[in-house]
């Protein structure tokens, strides 16, 4: 295997599902694999939520839907987002619930679905106040006549969705107001649903039918009780000495003061490691002689350079990041360091990357990096 992969530890997903759903009354969860799930691996990340028992997964192309099919898992899956109408039939042939915002795809759905003789599952999804997908709340009266009949569609859920239950508790109250209009109009009996994993932090209990986290189960949310699930791994492809006022990397952006050890880890911007933190990111190396080792000189496509305090050999094994909030060492930092949230450094954990699975301490899955 490649010497830089991906460490994806399930014990940690579970704990998480477990809190998150804790916190919201125990309501079953939709588990949100959009994005290759976070950067860790859709498959693996849906097959096991998939063992430890959600509603369903979700996700956010009908082409991720494909690949969870493809792949062989067979439960629920919910396509967020507006379905284009031109996407009813491929949504459909794949068996994914789709979300509809628009009176053309609610009709391109019913269309595809009578053709096939189906009843078709799908959420409505309604706008409560972030302005982007879902009909307008005033338009629900409207839905619920249509739907009576639209004999290809089958109503199996109603949500919304917060835009910022992080920081604005008076919006979101605002939110939730008109999502509760929303289930007068439909009453019992679809699922409804409204609450990412900051709704389920901050707005709880508010499980409704179910939440809908993704960032949580990943644990990149500190101060929750949350643990982040993945770290990053790399072994030195080089370890060498080099004579004081040696330029490190392209642009020669380090000087080396004196005589240094200077290791390379063959994992770069091409992986996802932002290209904005050379000289500011830190790794790990593990083990007995562990120590904190700055990245030096500029991130390349391919490969970082790293200042050991003394020699090493081939085997030492680093954490580029660690499954943790470290300030300069791990996705949240990097997030932090570069001005962005921790979705953005999770989502761009490359393909490439190899990615292993552990339970229990022990691998049960791999996925080779392309
Ligand atoms: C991405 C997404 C989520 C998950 O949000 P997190 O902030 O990652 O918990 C939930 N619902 C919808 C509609 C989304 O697009």
């Amino acid at each position: 295997m490649r010497p830089a992969w991906l460490e994806v530890n399930l014990d940690s997903l579970a704990h998480n599902l477990q809190r998150l759903r804790a916190r919201a009354g125990q309501v079953p969860a939709i588990g949100v694999v959009k994005a290759n799930a976070y950067g860790h691996g859709a498959v693996e990340i849906g097959r096991e939520l998939v063992r430890l028992g959600v509603w369903g997964l979700a996700v956010a192309t009908v082409e991720e839907g494909r690949a969870l099919r493809q792949a062989g898992l067979t439960a629920r899956v919910l396509l967020l987002g507006s379905l284009h109408p031109e996407q009813a039939e491929a949504a459909l042939s794949w068996g994914l619930i789709p979300s509809l915002s628009t009176l053309e795809a609610a009709e391109a759905v019913e269309a595809r679905a009578r053709a096939l003789g189906i009843r078709a599952e799908v959420h409505l999804e309604f706008d409560t106040g972030m302005g982007r997908t879902g009909f307008p709340v005033a338009e629900a009266p409207l839905l619920k006549e249509r739907l009576g009949r639209w004999e290809g569609l089958e109503l199996g859920g109603v949500y919304s969705h917060f835009a910022d239950a992080e920081e604005n508790p008076s919006w979101t109250a605002e939110q939730v107001m008109r999502f509760a209009e929303v289930q007068e109009v439909f009453g019992p009996g679809p699922l409804y649903h409204l609450c990412n994993t900051a709704g389920v932090l901050n707005v709880s209990p508010l499980g409704l039918g179910a939440i809908r986290p993704g960032i949580g189960l990943y644990g990149l949310w500190p101060d929750s009780g949350l643990k982040p699930i993945a770290r990053l791994l790399a072994k030195p492809t080089l370890v060498k000495r080099l004579p004081p006022g040696q330029r490190i990397g392209y642009g020669g952006l380090y000087t080396t003061q004196g005589e240094e050890w200077i290791a390379t880890l063959p994992i770069g911007y091409a992986d996802g490691m932002p290209r904005l933190l050379y000289n500011r990111a830190t790794v790990r190396q593990l083990g007995p002689d562990g120590a904190e080792c700055p990245v030096v000189g500029r991130i390349s496509m391919d490969q970082i350079t790293v200042r050991l305090p003394g020699p090493t050999d081939l085997k030492a094994l680093f954490e580029v990041a660690s499954a943790d909030f470290h300030p300069s060492g791990s996705l949240w930092g990097w997030a932090q360091l570069t001005g962005t949230v921790s979705y953005e450094p999770a989502v761009r954990l490359a393909a490439r990357l190899p990615r292993v699975y552990l339970r229990g301490g022990v691998e049960v899955g791999r996925m080779e990096g392309v």
